[in-house]
This record gives C-alpha cells, structure tokens and sequence, in this order.
C-alpha cells in the first residue's frame, strides 16, 4: 500500500506552516529542558532527521532557520543531498554504515554520528581523504550493549575513540547514543557522562553528546546531550517501510 506523502498533498505553503509550528514547539521543548537542567538554550543543537521526507522539505526547514539535517541511509541521504546543494545546511549521517558506502557518505556529510568499529574508522579515513574533506566522528555507544542498533558497549569507546583521533581525514567529535527500547530513559542515558569524559580524555574537544530523539529529548538533554536528532516531531510520522 502507498501513501502520498503530505508534502505533496499540501501546497508548499501550507506545509511551510506546519513545519513552522512543529519547530516553534520542538524549540519550546528543547528550551523548557535546557531550563529544567540549569543550562543555556544555545547549548543544544537541533538536528532535523528528514529520512522519508523530501528534499522541499529540508529547503523548508532552511529557510525557517534550521542549518542541520541528518539521514540514516546512503541510498537516500545522497540524491537529498545533491538536490540541496546551495543551501546552508550541514549533513550529519546518524544511520548504521556498511564499509562500501563510505565513499559516498563522505562526499556529502560533515559528521557521522554511528562510528562503532575501527574497521569503519579506517574506512571513513581513506573516504573523506580521497574526497579531500575533514569528518567529524562521533563514537557510537550501544547502552545496553546490544549491537542490534549499532554501537560499541560502553567499555569499547575508548579503542574507538583512540582509532579515530589516529586516523587522517577524521576528527574526534564526541558520543553519540540511542535510548535501548523499552528502557526508562533517565537511567538509560546516565552512562553517557563517562562515555563523554573517556572520549574528551582522548581529544580535549570531542564534546558532543548526540542524544535525544522525538520521544526523549529531555531526559536526553537532562543527561547533557549537546544535540538532538528529532525526526517525527518536526515533520510527521513516517510510513511503514516499503516491503
Ligand atoms: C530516525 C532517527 C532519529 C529520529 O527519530 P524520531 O523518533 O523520528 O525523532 C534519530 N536518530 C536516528 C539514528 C534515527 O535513525
């Protein structure tokens, strides 16, 4: 079954409303949680996951004033990327990332999100130097040390982190975590200190904490995530992945 999607069905400038509604509000979230945590607004980065929406979409969120987007696939990530070139945007890929799809990812991105392997990390390096452009790396933490989603268990960061500040063409970002299912997440992203601190003792600045999505982003930013991936809050539900 197929669905068109809303973009599509709206004239641009009924959806450039909704967009602008759904961001006012997810700002309105995001300040009230800086708030609650004692901590200034700007500390954290909105990121706009627009997997499934359109390209017309991210030119929406550009100009209401948003400057980074994510995507989870390759496959998807690179044509939206193309279509946007010319805005003022920053690609960040947060999905899980297969070796042979590294020289595209980056063409295009500025900073990876899921880096849970040293394989990867080799792979990334010899990439972003063939393209001659410099990736952020953030290390992947599986919390609950269930490699399903990706990510390295807590005691893997460092080996992880350690790789990336070697390898030419990457620089050590900072953590990056997803709350496990079915997990309260205050208690689930409370290791995400430490991890943070192991990753700063290997590159002083790698002080990005990626965490917090639709659902989550204030326990998130209470636990001292530096920048939110939300997706659905901001542009809708998704369909259900084609079969
Ligand atoms: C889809 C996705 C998000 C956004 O999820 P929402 O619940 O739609 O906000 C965040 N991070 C990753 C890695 C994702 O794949």
């Amino acid at each position: 079954m197929s669905r068109t999607s809303s973009s599509e069905l709206n004239p641009p400038r009924q959806r450039r409303a909704e967009l602008a509604r759904n961001l006012a509000e997810v700002r309105g979230r995001i300040d009230a949680a800086c708030a609650m945590a004692g901590r200034a607004p700007g500390d954290v980065t909105l990121i706009a996951i627009t997997k499934t929406w359109p390209a017309s979409d991210v030119m929406l969120l550009s100009q209401l004033g948003l400057a980074d987007f994510g995507e989870n696939r390759d496959a998807e990530a690179a044509p939206k990327a193309a279509a946007c070139a010319g805005l003022p945007v920053t690609w960040h890929f947060v999905g899980q990332l297969q070796t042979n799809k590294t020289p595209s990812v980056a063409r295009y991105a500025s900073v990876v999100h899921s880096v849970d392997r040293v394989r990867l990390v080799r792979a990334l390096g010899a990439a972003a130097r063939a393209a001659g452009r410099e990736l952020t790396c953030l290390v992947q933490v599986s919390l609950d040390g269930d490699p399903a989603r990706g990510g390295v268990p807590v005691t893997g960061v460092p080996e992880v982190a350690e790789a990336v500040a070697a390898e030419p063409g990457l620089l050590l970002g900072g953590v990056m975590a997803m709350a496990p299912l079915g997990v309260q997440p205050a208690a689930a992203f409370a290791p995400l200190r430490a991890c943070s601190a192991a990753v700063r003792s290997v590159r002083a600045g790698a002080a990005i904490v990626s965490a917090g999505m639709s659902g989550d982003l204030e326990p998130a930013i209470a636990a001292g995530a530096t920048h939110v991936r939300v997706g659905t809050a901001l542009l809708g539900g998704r369909k259900p992945p084609v079969r």
